[in-house]
């Protein structure tokens, strides 16, 4: 119980400070980002990696994920339910409004979770030890229980704390990359 008052008061103090962030900040840790991304050798062997369609708050993926689909398999969330299913990106024009009116790709559900060889994970807030905070609903523990994949955490400098509070079913990120 005390956990859960503990990640509310954070994702608020999370949300004001991203919130805080120039255009022109939030676009340079971006780019920062997605250099590490390119830069790590198990992003550069992967095939398949889980990736997101960002909202505003969240770290910008459209660019990364436009100039990297020619190249790799990159699988998108869609919210069926409780539950996240992926399936593959194949351009803007063939992706439709889902649940919480994020763009989602249609076709095929993917299955083969043993597939993904990596999935970059968006969040509220990190810290530096991997462990990883949401928005409160719980999708990406539910589906990162099921993949072995490294999960690499993405965020801003506004959303990496010192500690978060965990719970028993938080999955923990293999690594946190964050704007350096
Ligand atoms: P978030 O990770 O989005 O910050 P929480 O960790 O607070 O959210 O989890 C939200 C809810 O999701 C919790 O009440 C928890 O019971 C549920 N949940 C999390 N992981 C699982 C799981 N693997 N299976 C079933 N329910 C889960
Ligand atoms: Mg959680």
């Amino acid at each position: 119980m005390e956990n859960k008052l503990n990640k509310i008061a954070l994702r608020k103090q999370i949300r004001e400070a991203i919130n805080g962030m120039s255009s022109e900040l939030c676009a340079k840790e971006c780019k920062n980002i997605w250099q590490q991304v390119a830069s790590d050798p198990i992003f550069q062997r992967a095939n398949t990696v889980l990736l997101y369609w960002s909202l505003n708050n969240e770290v910008d993926t459209h660019q990364f994920i436009e100039e990297w689909c020619k190249r790799k398999n990159i699988l998108l969330p869609v919210v069926n339910g409780e539950y996240l299913q992926l399936k593959v990106f194949e351009g803007i024009a063939k992706m439709k409004k889902g649940a919480y009116g994020i763009l989602e790709p249609q076709g095929e559900v993917w299955k083969d979770y043993d597939g993904i060889d990596l999935c970059i994970i968006p969040g509220v807030a990190f810290d530096k030890q991997g462990h990883r905070m949401g928005h409160g609903k719980g999708y990406y523990d539910r589906l990162l229980s099921i993949v072995l994949a490294a999960k690499y955490g993405i965020c801003y400098s506004t959303q990496l704390v010192d500690e978060i509070p965990t719970d028993p079913w938080d999955e923990e990120m293999t690594k946190v990359i964050y704007p350096k």
